[in-house]
């Protein structure tokens, strides 16, 4: 059963599932599709790029409809070594179906990997083994510090428990489920944190856990307009934070930074939108979105559009409307009305 506080996306609903950021399935021209079932949260970090927690509105999508659009997005992609990435706008523990979708997953010929982000913190030896039956392959978890206060700083909560998170990793390693642990870099803010949680790594590997069955991927702080911010930290370009992580590596002799062939990504056709950039169009307005000013609309029927106005728009208007984000890669289309 979905949780009653979030509106259902489903077939009634008519909301396509490509084009949409915060929920849907999302290619990238990649063999990895990322798959966004809810956009709720337990936590509600400084530093969420997301905002996740803020929106005005929640949605979830029904079992069925999601694995009936991941099997459309597989079909056009044509592509036989998919990995079905689920990375939340939010957490995605909190997806009531999640074993049950992850088994259905786990059913289709052409899905290779199931993969999974998540905060950690709602994991317990039941979960994990649920997961693990249902077959999840890999686990990324956050962890930013080993200090539980900084962490429940960063993460904007009261309580941190690391003790319980240190436990499921422990709980993981000892299932069959990889283990990625991905600590985000806020530079001069959780850098002796950062260092720490390579070192609980590096611990772990005379535990005789070292990869892929730990793996460590150290993540760059970058800020986004509509994401959270931590007043403090300042982005770094990627240049710079590559030769830091390649110093790290050196000292501490661990693989930090993770690439495309990590994870055997590699490029494949791509579920391209219709539309470009500053194309206009008619849609039809479906429902109102997470904020107070974000519509969904649908043209052509597989694809969804956020549509930002500030003024309310009445359901099943059509409306004419200018493409203001469109890519060929990541599928994420925003459009403004326009005449
Ligand atoms: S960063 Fe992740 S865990 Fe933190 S609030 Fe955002 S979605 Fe939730």
């Amino acid at each position: 059963m979905i949780n009653p506080h979030l509106i259902t996306i489903d077939k009634k609903s008519n909301v396509p599932l490509f084009g949409l950021d915060f929920i849907g399935v999302l290619d990238r021209g990649t063999n990895i599709l990322e798959v966004k079932p809810i956009t709720i949260c337990n936590l509600h970090c400084k530093y969420c790029f997301v905002s996740a927690g803020d929106y005005e509105r929640n949605f979830s999508i029904e079992r069925d409809y999601l694995v009936e659009w991941i099997k459309k997005a597989i079909e056009l992609k044509n592509c036989d070594d998919i990995e079905i990435h689920l990375a939340a706008y939010g957490e995605v523990l909190l997806y009531n179906e999640l074993n049950e979708l992850i088994s259905d997953l786990h059913k289709i010929p052409k899905i290779k990997t199931i993969s999974m982000q998540s905060n950690g913190l709602l994991l317990n030896k039941k979960k994990i083994d649920e997961l693990e039956k249902a077959g999840l392959d890999r686990l990324n978890i956050s962890l930013n510090s080993m200090d539980e206060n900084e962490c429940a700083d960063y993460c904007g909560v009261k309580k941190y428990n690391l003790n319980h998170l240190l436990e499921v990793f422990d709980l993981v390693l000892q299932s069959k489920i990889e283990l990625l642990i991905a600590p985000v870099w806020f530079k001069g803010i959780n850098d002796e944190g950062v260092l720490d949680v390579v070192q609980y790594v590096k611990n772990q590997e005379k535990n005789g856990y070292s990869w892929p069955k730990l793996r460590m991927g150290i993540q760059n702080y970058l800020t986004y307009r509509t994401g959270r911010k931590i007043k403090k930290a300042r982005m770094r370009d990627f240049a710079y934070f590559y030769k830091l992580l390649n110093n790290l590596e050196k000292e501490y002799k661990i693989k930090l930074k993770l690439g495309p062939k990590d994870f055997e990504i590699r490029k494949t056709i791509a579920i391209s939108p219709p539309v470009r950039l500053d194309d206009k169009r008619n849609v039809e307005i479906i429902m109102k979105g997470r904020w107070k000013n974000e519509y969904i609309a649908i043209f052509e029927k597989n694809w969804a559009v956020k549509v930002l106005c500030k003024e309310k728009i009445p359901l099943k208007k059509q409306i004419m409307v200018k493409f203001i984000k469109s890519s060929l890669r990541g599928n994420l289309l925003t459009a403004i009305p326009t005449r």
